[in-house]
């Protein structure tokens, strides 16, 4: 029989998932993922991780609940750095220890640290060190990593050509328009975990495509054109995410055929709370587009969610019958 590794369907799941699918298949592995996150997701995580962890580490926490059970090794790669001289974020350095010293019988994790803060030249280190939980075939290993990079590339096309991670990996594409006004061009910015998992964005996505929006993120632009428009700040943005999300939101500035801005924040992360708050000066004082934060946290009520996205919609589409006349900032 096969062995089965399991994937939680969180955090970086969106990112890579066609990467680590393909690789773990080559290897003769069968690939587990944990089911879609649902409130049981959520209370599970909650009850086993500590208070103070942000909504989408105690998600992650309730898909290793999920999951654990069901695969003979369970894979949650350290993610200190995947650009240079930039990291991700303390939680993702520290998650392998903090399910292992939470969590008990956990089957072996394969918990190697992908560190490209040096060096890009780190990933082949890491990609052997996975496989060879699996196999002692190094050639095997390349093969595989090969293949993987095919699938994440084919994959990261069809996002930056505007599918969002979520159509490609829940094949969902075809949410039924409702609103026979113009279509909107929303960009919303956050991180890809928040954006693309209907449970906690509370079904953000679907609704905004309801109302006759098209939805384009931070995924969706090319990575010369975020270095391009980071690199004009006086100081070096050290988190990844940061750095991704000002030259994102620098370029959809520049866009004329950009409506209306959300930022999707979570509740309790350090680094939303201080990019947010760049980003959010940084609108203010370039454009005057509207512009709203939406905060998640596990208290988020659906109620409010979408009274806020209604207003939002609707003061962009009074805006453009009544000549600009009102406010951009809700
Ligand atoms: S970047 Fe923020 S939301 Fe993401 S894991 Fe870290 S603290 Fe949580």
């Amino acid at each position: 029989m096969d062995v089965k590794v399991g994937i939680p369907r969180a955090l970086f799941y969106y990112q890579y998932y066609p990467l680590w699918k393909t690789f773990f298949e080559e290897l003769n592995t069968e690939v587990v993922l944990s089911d879609y996150t649902t409130s049981k997701t959520l209370d599970e995580g909650t009850k086993s991780c500590v208070a103070e962890a942000c909504l989408p580490v105690k998600i992650f926490y309730g898909h290793v609940m999920n999951i654990k059970d069901r695969v003979d090794y369970l894979f949650i790669p350290r993610f200190t750095s995947i650009s240079k001289k930039e990291y991700v974020c303390p939680k993702f350095g520290g998650l392998p220890d903090m399910i292992r010293n939470t969590i008990k019988d956990l089957p072996p994790l394969i918990d190697t640290e992908i560190n490209l803060r040096k060096s890009g030249k780190n990933a082949m280190k890491a990609i052997m060190e996975i496989g060879g939980f699996l196999t002692k075939d190094q050639r095997k290993i390349k093969n595989a990593y090969k293949k993987a990079l095919e699938s994440y590339r084919e994959f990261d096309e069809k996002i930056k050509q505007g599918v969002l991670p979520s159509d490609i990996l829940d094949r969902k594409l075809n949410v039924i328009r409702k609103s026979s006004e113009p279509e909107l061009n929303i960009a919303v910015i956050g991180h890809g975990y928040n954006l693309y998992d209907n449970y906690i964005n509370m079904d953000m996505i679907d609704k905004l495509r309801k109302k006759g929006t098209k939805i384009i993120t931070i995924d969706m632009v090319e990575e010369e054109v975020i270095r391009k428009n980071v690199s004009v700040l006086p100081k070096r943005i050290f988190w990844n995410f940061g750095s991704r999300a000002i030259g994102g939101s620098m370029h959809f500035l520049e866009r004329e055929d950009i409506d209306g801005i959300i930022y999707l924040m979570s509740f309790g992360c350090g680094v939303d709370s201080f990019i947010c708050d760049l980003i959010e000066r940084r609108i203010r004082r370039t454009k005057d587009i509207p512009f709203i934060i939406l905060t998640l946290d596990e208290h988020s009520g659906q109620a409010g969610m979408d009274t806020r996205l209604d207003a939002f919609i609707d003061m962009i589409r009074w805006r453009y019958r009544n000549d600009n006349n009102i406010s951009a900032h809700g």
